[in-house]
């Protein structure tokens, strides 16, 4: 009798909504000896969504984006598509699925794009297959595919220590509103820290305390003025045309403008959801979307 392999799975699709973040603090420390910087950052989930579906396929994964973007791979170099690989063989499973990848989160702009796909992944995978595998072993698989998957999955805000995989949650009942500028090419994470490496005078990161205060007032401005990114000066060298985007929202309005992560999205804090409204307006010469955080990690949608 042919065997099947352990994938005959007795849902046919599911649906996973992942956020995009931000870094409210990035502090960046030392290069480590694996490569890596030692990071102190407050993590917050945005609500700028990727969505993920798996449907059962022919043997293999299929990666199919809903929208073709030549700067998003459908191969193994997809995230989503590495985070399925080590699921299925965590698993000892054949995985034989189609993904289907719509981006909401722009691509390479800071925002951890493609390690939220990987969280939503790890989620979609797991109730595919009816795998029920403990969260602390999720965790373990996503610290495994990147630094940022550990947060996607926990959404929310965050303190991020290690590499960014040691998370510490973070709870308080402020809703914070957002206006983005994105940007049409990407920057690589690698080549701005490799820039920072050369152009920042200490290898000391900076404190997050002021940010996870800021977190528990009610004035938002309290955040503006801790908001912190030690990345920023890399990026605004490697990009100097960022500075009139700062400028330019701080002028329309905004409370306070960063470099999203390594950039070169922008983010800028505002009062609430009017506010965003009236700010995007202003700044109608520049590709701007808005949103609001934090919001949960990533969640299988059901409907
Ligand atoms: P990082 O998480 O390294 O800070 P980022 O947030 O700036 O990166 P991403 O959108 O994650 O940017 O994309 C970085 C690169 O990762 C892309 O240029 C692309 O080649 C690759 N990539 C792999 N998988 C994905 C994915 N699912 N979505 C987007 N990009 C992906």
């Amino acid at each position: 009798m042919e065997e099947y392999p352990l994938t005959v799975p007795s849902r046919s699709a599911v649906r996973v909504r992942v956020p995009a973040k931000i870094n409210l603090h990035l502090g960046v420390g030392p290069l480590r000896d694996d490569n890596f910087h030692d990071l102190a950052t407050v993590f917050h989930a945005v609500s700028l969504y990727d969505e993920l579906t798996l449907e059962c396929g022919p043997p293999g994964i299929r990666l199919i984006l809903e929208s073709p973007d030549e700067n998003v791979p459908t191969d193994e170099r997809n995230l989503a598509v590495r985070a399925l690989k080590l699921l299925a063989e965590h698993a000892n499973i054949e995985p034989a699925v189609t993904v289907r990848l719509r981006k909401g989160i722009p691509v390479a702009g800071g925002m951890a794009g493609g390690s939220a796909d990987a969280a939503a992944a790890l989620i979609a995978g797991d109730a595919l297959w009816h795998l029920a595998t403990p969260p602390e072993k999720l965790h373990e698989l996503a610290a495994q595919l990147g630094s940022d998957v550990p947060f996607a999955l926990h959404g929310g805000d965050a303190l991020g220590t290690g590499r960014g995989e040691h998370l510490t949650p973070l709870t308080h009942p402020y809703q914070r509103h957002w206006v983005f500028v994105t940007a049409h090419e990407g920057l690589s994470t690698p080549a701005v820290y490799a820039q920072s490496d050369r152009l920042r005078k200490t290898t000391e990161a900076s404190d997050p305390a002021a940010v996870i205060k800021a977190l528990d007032e009610p004035d938002p401005q309290a955040l503006a003025d801790a908001l912190c990114n030690d990345l920023q000066e890399a990026t605004l060298n490697l990009r100097p045309e960022l500075h009139e985007v700062i400028n330019a929202g701080e002028a329309a309005g905004a409370l306070k403008g960063i470099v999203s992560g390594s950039g070169p999205t922008c983010a800028f804090l505002v009062r609430d959801a009017e506010h965003a409204r009236r700010v995007a307006e202003n700044l109608k010469n520049y590709p701007t979307t808005t949103a609001f955080g934090s919001v949960d990690g990533a969640q299988l949608v059901t409907n």
